[in-house]
């Protein structure tokens, strides 16, 4: 929370309610005890009772570092989508994404490394898109678990030879239930067996309705074998991201996800995180999870060493003091010593739940999507 009732401030400046009450009156505001106020009428409430440092230490430390700050209008860009690939097993996730990736390689980069690291951007048009491809799965069961919610638009992969399967369905539900747009790629459409009118005949009785039969779902046949379809399914992405007008704030300090982390052996810990807004920078104080640390090297998904990051980009980030979780919220921050401590609580915290180690998500879960 970004307030405190008038309660809970009376509470912590060891103050009546009603004393807090009157300062607020005398600042114009009226308040009743359960009422909230921002922080910073908190902190002039806490000046007048001459209490500054007491409250400093008062407040919610993780409130503070987590603020959300605003974006300033002036400093609004379009962003690229970031997107999610799901659906049933063996119905071509995967190829659809080393399809996309692979054909999309622009011209500079052909022959260079390109290295995984759990999501990647490619451009159309002269317009990028982030796909996350880690168990990109994890993106939306994890994460989402986790509260944390990286998708723009979800591409429903579903094999035109075999239809709506028990995973389709989840897919939908998990994109619906996080009011994620979706567009269904009805892929193999190779297959002489293909029939993507029994698909979308299937796709109504889970109340998405493709543009030709009326409704407003975009649905589009690939293969990913033969690479046909693939421009189409982008140019739709596109579209798509347009229409939800995606915007962010590139002068803010960065804020993210983690969206896959480890540690190895040479580098030590490494986590992949998609900057969602703001600009990461080499030099950073970040904290991700209960993980302190500084960037100290950047490193895109083509391999190539950054300098900074910018929203909806995905970047290997070094510099880390230990691994953090897939689907943390990486702040980068001004005040190190706030970081520090906020890291500090939220490690005991880790190790007072890992002690009681229940509804833990198992690897299957997150595998199954992808
Ligand atoms: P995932 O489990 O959803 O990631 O599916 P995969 O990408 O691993 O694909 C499952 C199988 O379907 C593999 O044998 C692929 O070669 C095959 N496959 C994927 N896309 C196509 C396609 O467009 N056409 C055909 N004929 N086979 C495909
Ligand atoms: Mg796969």
């Amino acid at each position: 929370a970004e307030s405190i009732t008038v309660q809970e401030l009376a509470e912590k400046l060891k103050k009546t309610a009603a004393e807090v009450i009157k300062k607020l009156m005398q600042m114009g505001i009226m308040a009743s005890i359960n009422q909230e106020v921002d922080y910073d009428t908190a902190t002039i409430i806490a000046g007048e009772f001459g209490v500054e440092t007491e409250l400093k230490v008062a407040v919610d430390k993780e409130a503070i570092l987590m603020a959300e700050p605003e974006d300033n209008e002036a400093n609004l860009i379009i962003r690229p989508p970031v997107v999610t690939i799901m659906g049933h097993v063996d119905h071509g996730k995967t190829s659809l994404l080393d399809a996309i990736r692979e054909t999309n390689v622009t011209a500079g980069e052909a022959g260079g490394i390109t290295q995984h690291i759990g999501a990647y951007q490619v451009e159309h048009n002269g317009k990028k898109i982030t796909f996350v491809d880690t168990p990109g799965h994890a993106a939306f069961t994890a994460m989402r678990a986790r509260g944390a919610e990286i998708t723009d638009i979800a591409i429903l992969v579903v094999a035109a030879d075999d239809g709506v399967m028990p995973q389709t369905i989840e897919a939908i539900n998990h994109a619906k239930a996080a009011e994620v747009p979706i567009i269904v790629a009805i892929n193999k459409v190779d297959k002489p067996e293909a029939n993507p009118d029994k698909v979308k005949q299937e796709l109504t009785q889970h109340e998405l309705v493709v543009e030709d039969w009326g409704g407003d779902v975009i649905a589009v046949p690939v293969s990913a074998k033969q690479r046909t379809g693939l421009d189409n399914l982008l140019e739709m992405i596109l579209l798509v991201a347009e229409v939800n007008e995606l915007k962010a704030d590139p002068e803010r300090m960065a804020r993210g996800t983690v969206i896959e982390a480890e540690l190895d052996k040479g580098r030590g810990p490494v986590a992949t995180v998609l900057v969602q807004n703001g600009t990461l920078r080499i030099g950073d104080t970040i904290v991700a999870g209960h993980v302190l640390g500084r960037v100290r090297a950047m490193i895109d998904d083509k391999g190539r060493r950054v300098k900074k990051a910018g929203p909806s980009t995905p970047v290997e980030i070094l510099g880390l003091s230990d691994v953090p979780e897939a689907g943390d919220t990486l702040v980068a921050v001004e005040d190190e010593k706030l970081a520090r401590e906020v890291a500090a609580k939220r490690q005991i915290r880790k190790r007072e739940e890992e002690l009681k180690v229940t509804n833990k998500i198992s690897l299957d879960d997150l595998f199954k999507y992808i």
